[in-house]
């Protein structure tokens, strides 16, 4: 049985990440209370309604009076008009924490606004779905998960091992990192393999002399994977990639070298070169299964096509 990490949590923005850390946090007794705020008072009134949270409050303001946790999991892009509303309501001491799939460009937007003597530790669940909004949190997101951790430079060590205490608590692993690795590290894995899908998705939907209907009727597990992560949240997506913009670019670049390699190997009928590379990419699968990061049963666990 866990225990009270936080008396009390304040999230700012409630949609996907700040409702499954609420709900996780309420199933396992995490926090004494939880208060959450959104930008619309439609979210607001949904989460009030599914009972996210303890207490729905209609301004950030009020949400992080008092509160020895506040989350920021609002899109990036607008974390520094946040943190500069909050700014003055926050309890002294407080630990300030964000979900942000970028970091430095949060460091950057927040950090000149808060006030000395409050923590500022970055953190960023590697969990997520193509979901969001109020309804689509719950509370097993997170579970056998990594959270990578980014302490600011003025966070005392008690405070951001606290929030490592609340991570672990919420069944990840945490991995520390200072926030330009973060950023690269997150490109590689995470947000140039969105734009690629993007793309893809992008390229058949142009692609009229391909009906609608074929695509959807015969998008095998390789298509319907990237239409899933296409799927994803463009506000989110587009502040992603708009505020890692140098690490994204670097990996596109080196992405589209290999690409073109592939593509000369293909048309010189280089097929050592294409087999040596997938046997090469097929051990990356491997060590990811291994890792029980995912599942190896065949179509991802699926039992049907038409799942
Ligand atoms: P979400 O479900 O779309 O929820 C976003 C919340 O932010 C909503 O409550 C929304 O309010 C509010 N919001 C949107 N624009 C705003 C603005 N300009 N000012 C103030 N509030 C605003 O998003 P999410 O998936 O939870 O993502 C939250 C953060 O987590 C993002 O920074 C994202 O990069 C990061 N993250 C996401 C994932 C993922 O897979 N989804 C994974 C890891 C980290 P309204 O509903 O009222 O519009």
């Amino acid at each position: 049985m866990s225990s009270v990490i936080y008396d009390r949590v304040a999230f700012v923005g409630l949609g996907l990440i700040a409702g499954s850390m609420s709900l996780a946090m309420r199933r396992d007794g995490l926090a004494g209370e939880t208060v959450g705020t959104a930008r619309s008072a439609e979210t607001r009134s949904v989460a009030a309604e599914i009972n996210l949270v303890d207490r729905v409050v209609d301004s950030a303001a009020e949400a992080v009076a008092d509160a020895d946790l506040v989350v920021l999991a609002v899109p990036v892009g607008a974390m520094g008009a946040v943190a500069a509303e909050i700014a003055p309501h926050l309890k002294p001491g407080c630990t300030v924490t964000d979900v942000g799939s970028v970091k430095q460009a949060v460091f950057d937007a927040v950090l000149p606004h808060l006030p000395t003597g409050v923590h500022f530790v970055g953190a960023h669940p590697m969990a997520g779905t193509e979901h969001s909004g109020p309804r689509s949190g719950f509370a097993e997101l997170f579970e056998d998960r990594w959270c990578l951790v980014v302490p600011g430079p003025e966070a005392a060590p008690a405070a951001v091992k606290r929030l490592e205490t609340l991570w672990t608590a919420l069944g990840s692993s945490i991995g520390r990192m200072e926030p330009k690795h973060h950023d690269l590290v997150c490109a590689v894995v995470s947000h140039a393999p969105h734009l690629i899908a993007y793309t893809m998705v992008g390229v058949a939907d142009d692609m009229q002399r391909v009906d609608e209907r074929e695509v959807i009727n015969y998008s095998a597990a390789g298509f319907r994977d990237f239409t899933r992560i296409a799927a994803s949240d463009p506000t989110m997506w587009r502040d992603v990639f708009l505020t890692n913009k140098d690490a994204t670019l670097e990996i596109l670049g080196r992405f589209t070298e290999e690409l073109f390699a592939l593509q000369r190997a293909i048309r010189t009928g280089d097929g050592d070169h294409l087999f040596d590379y997938f046997t090469r990419t097929r051990a990356v699968r491997r060590g990811i299964v291994e890792a029980g990061q995912d599942t190896d049963a065949p179509n991802f666990g699926r039992g049907t096509a038409k799942e």
